[in-house]
């Protein structure tokens, strides 16, 4: 497992981030979301933030070369294992992560994580997260609290989680992020899961898939 290279692909909100935080932490595996630091970069207000905002602030994808950048600029300071979450998302960015150095791309594998719209939409409209850690749950996990259960920050809504930007995030991912499964699939590098169910049941699903598949 130290060794696994991952991608993560499936629709917003399918639980690409919530799996491969819990998958890195248990086999020391480094993780990577896109997204995340894409936003990051904007709170930040770097030049490649204010670049990345005028597309997300529309619920558009960033350009390829934009995060290209920025994901083989992390993968090449991995040590070993790593799974990434949100890359990659056009088939431009499959290509060109093929194109990476064999050795820092050694048995790549892509994970789709699978769940119908209509439980995705719901999902969305109950998601938070938290403005200082990478936590990210829904209303009901912090019923209690209203503050992130594992740092006490502040939670979030994300804006491209209101119910329009949703919808236009998946017709996205319909034409530009399925085509990604096709390329994973043809080249035999694809394993499927449900992501229905808890957490603690998707998790499972997840490591019996990747070891069941060496
Ligand atoms: P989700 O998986 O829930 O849609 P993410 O946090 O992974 O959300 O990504 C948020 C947004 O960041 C995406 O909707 C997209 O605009 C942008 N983004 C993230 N990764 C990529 C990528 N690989 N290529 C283009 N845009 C990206």
């Amino acid at each position: 497992m130290e060794e696994t290279r991952l991608v993560l692909l499936g629709p917003p909100a399918c639980g690409k981030g919530t799996q491969g935080r819990r998958l890195a932490k248990e086999y020391g595996l480094g993780y990577f979301s896109t997204g995340k630091q894409l936003r990051r970069e904007v709170e930040a207000g770097t030049a490649l933030g204010q670049e990345a905002d005028k597309y997300l602030s529309r619920t558009e994808y960033v350009p390829d070369q934009l995060v290209l950048a920025i994901v083989s600029d992390w993968v090449s300071k991995q040590g070993g294992g790593w799974i990434l979450d949100g890359f990659p998302r056009t088939v431009m960015q499959a290509e060109e992560l093929d194109r990476f150095p064999s050795e820092s791309i050694r048995s790549l594998r892509a994970l789709l994580i699978d769940v119908d719209r209509e439980v995705l939409a719901q999902r969305v409209s109950q998601r938070c997260e938290c403005g200082y850690c990478s936590w990210t749950g829904t209303s009901d996990d912090v019923k209690e609290t209203a503050s992130c259960p594992s740092c006490g920050g502040a939670l979030i809504r994300r804006r491209d989680d209101e119910p329009e930007a949703f919808r236009k995030r998946m017709d996205i991912y319909e034409e530009l992020t399925l085509p990604v499964i096709e390329h994973y699939s043809s080249s035999g590098g694809l394993l499927r899961i449900s992501g229905i169910g808890t957490q603690g049941e998707v998790s499972k699903r997840v490591k019996d898939a990747l070891q069941s598949h060496g």
